[in-house]
């Protein structure tokens, strides 16, 4: 289908796949919060442009209805969150509501329990409503190498035709920042990035920034080695904020709009 296609734009996003029970407040006090930021998300489906627009529909009845009455206070606004638990968006998360979780003991016990899940309706098998959070899935060098000496981590080879590597992916993300801004991205403990990460994880935030935002460089004349945070390549798609093992990168909001570009979106 993409043969002779060309690359037009290009972005990365994480998706809120935490699902009912990593839902957020959906209101306060003149706001509501709604779709992808609120997690409404059909994690096995993969979908949640049509939750927006129900979620979107709901939110204007719900203000309609709280600008006639003059009151736009939490006690108006949260009567959004029981319309949406109401309507098909409610629904369809709460019968997929343990989906997460079944996968925490593995891949091929979740494959079961979500496959029975989904013949019963969401009502079998019983789940916590507990979920992990994402980093704790990041498997370290130690554990990826037990039983298998000798294996080797794939490495992707782009064509530039239909796969590019992160240098074109940034580019076509239109993304930019004020140069002279202080670095959204902070790195609370650079020694650790160094020293304890590296033997134990590999400074996986390498590998999974879609942005090369950080590199591992090491100084030609001393040898040392120290973690560089190309700040202005970053696409927004908070994966360094959800999957650092040790919870070391703390992501803050950009100054002046800054980030990616995305056209038609
Ligand atoms: Fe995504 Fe973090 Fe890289 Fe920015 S720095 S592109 S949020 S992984």
């Amino acid at each position: 289908l993409l043969e002779g296609a060309t690359l037009q734009a290009y972005g990365a996003k994480t998706i809120p796949e935490g699902g009912w029970f990593a839902m957020p407040r959906t209101a306060a006090n003149g706001a509501l919060v709604l779709g992808d930021a609120a997690g409404m998300v059909n994690v096995p489906k993969l979908k949640g442009i049509h939750y927006a627009i129900k979620a979107g529909i709901l939110a204007g009845e719900t203000v309609f209805q709280a600008l006639l009455g003059e009151d736009t206070t939490v006690a108006t606004l949260g009567r959004f969150h029981e319309r949406v638990k109401e309507s098909f968006i409610g629904r369809d998360l709460y019968a997929t509501r343990y989906f997460k979780e079944y996968f925490h003991g593995g891949f091929i016990p979740g494959l079961v329990k979500s496959g029975i899940s989904f013949f019963t309706g969401g009502s079998l098998p019983p789940g916590t409503g507990r979920l992990q959070p994402d980093y704790r899935g990041m498997e370290s060098i130690a554990d990826y190498y037990r039983g298998r000496p000798d294996a080797h981590p794939e490495k992707p080879a782009f064509d530039k035709k239909l796969t590019f590597d992160k240098l074109d992916d940034i580019y076509f993300s239109g993304t930019s920042h004020e140069e002279d801004q202080p670095s959204h991205l902070i790195v609370k403990d650079l020694d650790l990035c160094v020293n304890r990460c590296t033997e134990e994880y590999g400074n996986p935030c390498q590998h999974f920034c879609p942005a090369s935002v950080y590199n591992i460089v090491t100084d030609e004349a001393d040898g040392r080695r120290s973690l560089l945070v190309n700040a202005p390549n970053c696409v927004h798609c908070k994966t360094c904020d959800i999957k650092d093992p040790y919870r070391n990168i703390r992501w803050t909001v950009p100054e002046g709009g800054g980030g990616p570009n995305y056209r038609d979106l």
